[in-house]
């Protein structure tokens, strides 16, 4: 008994001396930052209410049904469009409003066809599907051998002779041994947006890639590629992991064989389509924003239920729980679903452009994935990320109490580039990469827990930005 209590002394004097023992700025700082509410009261509320009798999938369900296929320049979108409008009003929002912006189109066209032919007779169809973008092959198809290529930096070694006139297999895989499968796909899928560019200029009649895929099933995964002004465009398709492993094997076993390729996409002109708008105005500062947001475009095989209709569903669920849980926002939440992130981020410059002169006090944008939340990401100084640290505490039982220093969005890039500050969720990311731009992008990926974790997680974070003055807000130097 009396060790105990001695022991309570020691740990109560301790507690008391050590920030001051340790006097740095950072913890001075750690110390020094107060909110105008008590935190663990919101984060319960939300808690309950959100996982209580949230939302989420309710919401994702209806936008899936309702414009499952939203890519730019099609009916799907302007159906999503539609839906975001109606659902902002119904859920109560205010100034709710569509902001015009010139979108491309391309169209896929009917199924593609991959078939290969071994130097021993054997054909065999492969899984593949034109990357976004891409020119169709002639009307008949293109017929070519094949060289194998390992990657971007293989590519622009090789000889010209080795490649003119074939098809160029580009075959680098997402690096398993990174910890972050964001930043294998950022390694590799240089030979998605630029494969077809450097691939032309040594000759090739066409490429195909490995897909950008962690995934063990042979579904293609599309995205954007692009050509130059001073190389001839030629097709360019993405194969299933399983085929391209087929594919590999025959080439290194050097059995030769033809590919043969055919597509019938194509580009129409630029048409006029819309980010959507819907607010909750500040009681303190309305003319201060913090954006929450995502993109309601995507790319046309699956529904994009992960990217980015998640997404979406987070940024309109987390606005909508702060009111729903009674808390008022100082500042002006604005809710932007994006127009044509994935093939241009129109809509993202064209909000930059449009509301330049508008007082951005922080952007969040959601658009990895609606998978189990870890945190929050904040593209903030170090000691900004120190300093709010302590406010993850509320979620770490739920796995989502991490302050992570990064962050950010494609659409919200250029408002980062203006000054702003940004964030983003950050979730499990294993799985991301086997739904990504694929049939398998639909809301059987989609767990409703996690999605909705992710939108409570988002309002509690956006609640605590709102309250911050932009001195605890400084982007990284
Ligand atoms: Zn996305």
């Amino acid at each position: 008994m009396r060790d105990g209590k001695l022991f309570l002394v020691w740990l109560a004097g301790l507690s008391f001396w050590a920030p001051l023992a340790c006097n740095d700025e950072l913890s001075t700082e750690t110390k020094s930052v107060a909110l105008t509410f008590d935190e663990q009261g919101l984060a319960d509320s939300l808690v309950k209410e959100g996982m209580g009798r949230g939302q989420a999938y309710s919401l994702l369900s209806d936008l899936l049904e309702k414009a499952p296929t939203r890519l730019s320049g099609s009916q799907g979108y302007e159906d999503a469009v539609h839906w975001g409008v109606a659902t902002l009003r119904q859920l109560g929002f205010e100034n709710v409003r569509k902001e015009a912006v010139m979108v491309p189109r391309w169209q896929r066209g009917p199924a593609e066809r991959a078939v290969w032919t071994s130097g021993q007779g054997n054909r065999e169809r492969l899984a593949a599907a034109a990357l976004g973008g891409s020119i169709g092959t002639p009307a008949n198809g293109l017929i070519a051998k094949v060289v194998l290529v390992q990657g971007m930096a293989e590519l622009a070694e090789m000889e010209a002779d080795r490649i003119e006139g074939k098809v160029v297999f580009l075959n680098q895989g997402m690096d398993p041994t990174l910890s972050n499968t964001f930043q294998a796909y950022g390694r590799a899928v240089g030979q998605r947006s630029r494969g077809a560019i450097e691939a032309s200029r040594k000759g090739a009649v066409a490429v195909v890639i490995r897909s950008m895929s962690t995934a063990a099933d042979d579904e293609p995964h599309t995205g954007a590629m692009r050509y130059a002004e001073d190389v001839p465009p030629i097709p360019a398709f993405a194969l299933g992991i399983q085929s391209a492993d087929r594919l590999e094997a025959e080439l290194r076993a050097g059995v030769g064989g033809t590919l043969e390729l055919f597509a019938q996409c194509r580009t129409l002109s630029d048409i006029e389509q819309w980010n959507v708008v819907g607010e909750l105005p500040g009681s303190e500062h309305p003319d201060e924003i913090v954006i929450l947001s995502g993109h309601l475009d995507c790319w046309d095989l699956g529904h994009g239920a992960h990217d980015d209709a998640g997404g979406c569903i987070h940024a309109l669920e987390a606005a909508r729980l702060l009111k729903a849980v009674g808390h008022r926002p100082k500042r002006t939440i604005r809710v932007v679903l994006y127009a044509n992130e994935e093939n241009g981020r129109r809509g993202g410059d064209a909000y930059a452009e449009d509301h330049r002169n508008v007082s951005h006090h922080f952007a969040f944008e959601s658009d990895s994935g609606a998978f189990a939340p870890r945190g929050i990401a904040l593209n903030l100084n170090q000691s900004s990320v120190v300093a709010l640290r302590r406010f993850g505490r509320p979620f770490e039982a739920f796995g989502a109490g991490g302050v992570f220093q990064g962050g950010g969005g494609v659409d919200i890039a250029p408002l980062r580039d203006q000054g702003v500050p940004v964030g983003s969720l950050r979730v499990n990311d294993a799985r991301y990469f086997d739904v990504h731009h694929s049939r398998n992008d639909t809301i059987e990926a989609v767990h409703p827990r996690e999605l909705q974790l992710g939108a409570v997680l988002l309002a509690y974070w956006c609640a605590i930005v709102d309250d911050l003055s932009a001195s605890r807000l400084q982007p990284p130097d």
